[in-house]
């Protein structure tokens, strides 16, 4: 632990008011009629610095002789709290009453990082704050620190999920966010001899201030036992659940204001208890084990994230935690809607809601059957009800990514659902082969349930027959769904298709993240742009102006001054501010190819032993992102980027001029201080398997120059910054489809290509690995006998690329120039922009302003 957390922070102002007593009611002057009780969460200086005392005394339990800074970031965060839930009452109460259409953003995951930083630029409270704690001599920025990051999401799909509620709230759109909340999020990475080592992120243990538990809102969600069928009076067929066990849904609600508005949506997650404390029965035979046993296993369920990326495990507990969540959401979603409308029928009018990839698509099947079962509803009109109020977004292409349960595992848990599956299955299959009577293949590739071998249920299939509205997330991802991925549903239903590119949210990810930039553009062309990245184009007209540059470059060297005494202080490495730095942090892929930045790195190295003496332009290649636990090529290509670290950043021939620096734990926080500090951005995945990607976005927006292949969301970041303006390298999707079909050969590339023979050979050999060459054998038998992702095809042009981008740094008046174009150009991929396109084109959902009156103002 942290001794300095331990430590209390004296201070003098403090001490008189403020001993053992309790802060009295002073003589707080408020200079408006608004009476002392009234103004509680008022916006005054003394009013705040009084709300801060009070929040450290009656909350904390402390006072400034023995507060540690822990104590301090708790009294901060209630300070703000308490002010966000005006905003956020009014909120849903309004939502109620005006009866509007609501969005629900159904997400297993959502990547929120930190709160409180956030919130108090939403609200407009960040200076005043900073004042207040630098009384008690607290430095706002070391609280915010304080804060753990809660990550309860893997990646890129969790982080959209909450780019997107910012973006949400900031255009005043009445949306909800339903997920889980894990006790345990994203495990922290830590390095073990250069391996990568899990910790589990115990991240609620000291209380989260940002959560309301809503306990009164609880409701039940049944799992396994078997169902009945019976005729009712009216002669019509019905069937009964009869669950095995039944576990408890509490929701917890955390506020997501709108940045400088006064909407705070609210992003409901729900925990799973026991739906008895104990099992009494057995309790009472004795068994006390058993009944303590049986509450713990309903209670795994909300217990941790599955820290897997872009690779389903066919867990029966993971399903349990999509049912889960999906069937909380909904009867949620129902008893709102009942408590204004007599009955479902208007249902898809008033919600509707987005599957964030096949996680939630169990949502196809609970919707129909709470209609039908619950509701009384006849299946074809519950099939519209259904059809009309769910949309899906996919987010691969890769087939292994696509989820599909085994169905007995599936019939097991959801015996019910499964029903509803295959009945809606068959009517949608014989609907198929009367459009299309000819065409068997096509019926096989639609129907929901895989046959042939053990038989399967497509969740990607369910959520497409289950939406109305089906979407990829770049323009080349959603091209390539209709023309492979989801071929077979695009020529069923062209209409159905969307394209809606990713985007981030500008707040935290400019504003927050980069301060200085934004000040700098702020100053330049006022603050709308943080609401209307489109703005940002206003400062492309400073290039030609020097000192504009000047200072541009000057932010970008601090920022990276202070990644630099990060990586000193984490690392112990002394990197050079003045060399490239060079940011490849995401998870870690093979499709990602991080290892094909490692074989540029060691053909750099190879250069400098063959010729000590050779000019070369200093960079620093950073790295970071976690490995899923059980890839255990992901988790060897991470040893292997600390295995060449060890060797170039202490061979004295290098002399310094390359450093290679893996940062541990990359998370939303850490993405913080290292995409501001980025020089040039490695985003070189295999053309056709990124879907989207929003690390390029987040790099670009804050001046990093891109090194990339046409994949995913490049494509689109190329053609707004200008292809002069980017490093392109590769084969295209339809090459590397090409060259796959030709069959593949890398032993070719390895035979012809002495420098990249004398890279492979160099891991081979084991000179990363003290001499042993058995270590990283899996990566170079992959790369020599499959290479399924073509990095020896891409490589030459890889490295001729890279030298492309050292002899344009040399140009630094150049190289600012086209990052100063990149920050402004980026407006498309602000996540307001994508969420406007949902909301028009998908939802159907419009804005509401949030009216607060003086009082709660
Ligand atoms: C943005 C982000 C990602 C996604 O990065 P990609 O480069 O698009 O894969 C992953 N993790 C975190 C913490 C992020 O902030």
């Amino acid at each position: 632990m942290n001794t300095f957390n331990q430590t209390p922070l004296s201070n003098q102002s403090l001490k008189i008011t403020m001993q053992t007593q309790p802060p009295k009611q002073q003589d707080i002057s408020i200079n408006s009629n608004i009476k002392i009780e009234d103004d509680r969460t008022g916006m005054s200086l003394e009013t705040l610095k009084r709300a801060f005392q009070d929040n450290l005394f009656y909350l904390q339990g402390k006072d400034s002789s023995n507060a540690t800074l822990r104590d301090y970031y708790y009294a901060l965060a209630y300070t703000v709290r308490d002010r966000l839930l005006h905003r956020f009452i009014k909120t849903s109460r309004t939502y109620q009453e005006q009866d509007v259409k609501v969005v629900s953003y159904l997400s297993a995951e959502f990547l929120m990082g930190r709160h409180l930083a956030n919130n108090l630029l939403s609200l407009e409270m960040y200076d005043k704050m900073s004042q207040v704690v630098k009384d008690f001599d607290v430095d706002i920025e070391d609280l915010i620190e304080e804060e753990p990051d809660p990550g309860l999401g893997n990646g890129g799909l969790g982080r959209l999920a909450a780019c997107f509620l910012d973006s949400l709230a900031n255009l005043e759109m009445p949306a909800i966010g339903y997920g889980i909340r894990y006790e345990f999020g994203i495990f922290r990475q830590v390095l073990r001899d250069g391996w990568q080592g899990e910790v589990p992120d115990n991240w609620l243990m000291y209380g989260n201030p940002w959560e309301i538990a809503r306990p009164e809102d609880t409701v039940e969600v049944g799992l396994g036992g078997h169902t009945e069928a019976h005729h009712d009076e009216n002669g019509d067929y019905r069937v009964c659940w009869i669950p095995e066990r039944k576990v408890k849904a509490i929701p917890y609600d955390t506020p997501v204001p709108g940045y400088k508005t006064n909407t705070a949506n609210s992003l409901r997650l729900w925990k799973a208890e026991a739906s008895q404390e104990f099992n009494f029965e057995a309790f009472n035979a004795g068994n006390y084990d058993r009944a303590v046993a049986e509450k713990m296993s309903s209670e795994t369920i909300s217990k941790v994230l599955y820290p897997n990326d872009n690779t389903p495990q066919g867990k029966e507990l993971r399903l349990a935690q999509q049912y889960f969540f999906v069937a909380a959401s909904l009867q949620d979603l129902i008893r709102i809607h009942l408590h204004k409308h007599p009955s479902l029928d208007n249902f898809c009018e008033k919600s509707a809601i987005q599957l964030n990839d096949t996680h939630p698509a169990v949502a196809v099947a609970e919707l129909m059957r709470l209609l039908i079962d619950e509701h009384d509803i006849y299946w074809d009109k519950a099939w519209d009800i259904t059809q009309k109020t769910l949309a899906y977004t996919n987010h691969t292409l890769m087939p292994e990514a696509l989820e599909r349960w085994s169905v007995s595992l599936f019939g097991k848990l959801l015996p019910r659902h499964l029903e509803i599956i295959y009945e809606l299955n068959h009517r949608f299959l014989e609907n198929v082969r009367v459009w299309f009577p000819d065409d068997d293949n096509l019926a096989s590739q639609l129907s929901i349930i895989e046959e042939g071998g053990e038989k399967k249920v497509r969740m990607a299939n369910l959520a497409c027959v289950g939406s109305h509205a089906i979407n990829g997330v770049a323009a080349l991802h959603t091209s390539l769904l209709k023309k492979d991925t989801l071929k077979h549903f695009a020529k069923l239903w062209p209409e159905k298709f969307f394209n809606k590119t990713n985007g981030v949210t500008p707040r935290r990810w400019i504003l927050m993240s980069n301060p200085k930039l934004a000040k700098l553009v702020t100053e330049k062309i006022g603050e709308d742009w943080l609401k209307d990245l489109d703005q940002m184009r206003g400062i492309e007209k400073y290039i030609d102006d020097p000192e504009f540059r000047q200072r541009w470059l000057a932010i970008k060297q601090e920022n990276k001054a202070h990644l630099a005494a990060y990586i000193k202080k984490t690392r112990n490495i002394d990197v050079d501010v003045n060399s490239i730095f060079d940011v490849q942090v995401k998870r870690i892929h093979e499709y990602k190819r991080q290892h094909l930045a490692v074989l540029g790195i060691i053909n750099l190295y190879n250069r400098i032993k063959q010729n000590p003496n050779t000019e070369v332009v200093p960079r620093t290649f950073i790295f970071g992102g976690k490995a899923a636990p059980g890839y255990f090529m992901a988790k060897l290509v991470i040893k292997l980027i600390n295995s060449v670290a060890e060797v170039v950043n202490s061979d004295p021939d290098v002399k310094g001029r390359i450093k290679v620096v893996f940062l541990p734990n990359f998370s939303v926080s850490l993405g913080q201080k290292i995409y501001p500090a980025a020089d040039l951005s490695e985003q070189v995945s295999t053309a056709g398997k990124e879907a989207s990607g929003t690390g390029n976005m987040k790099f670009a927006m804050n001046g990093a120059l891109t090194i990339g292949t046409l994949d995913g969301a490049n494509i689109e970041i190329r053609e707004e910054a200008g292809a002069e303006n980017f490093f392109l390298f590769g084969l295209t999707a339809e090459e590397v489809y090409a060259k796959k079909s030709e069959g593949y050969d890398p032993m070719e590339y390895y035979q012809h290509n002495p420098e990249l023979r004398n890279v492979i050979n160099r891991i081979a050999k084991g000179h990363f690995s003290y001499g042993d060459e058995k270590l990283f054998k899996p990566i170079v038998d992959s790369l020599l006998y499959q290479d399924p992702y073509m990095l020896l095809a891409d490589y030459q042009e890889y490295v001729d690329c890279q030298d492309r981008v050292s002899e344009a740094y040399q140009d630094r008046e150049k190289w600012t120039k086209m990052s100063i174009i990149n920050s402004a150009r980026m407006g498309k991929f602000s996540s307001d922009r994508t969420i406007r396109e949902y909301c028009k084109e998908i939802w159907g959902v419009e804005p509401m302003k949030i009216e607060i009156d003086a009082y709660s103002q």
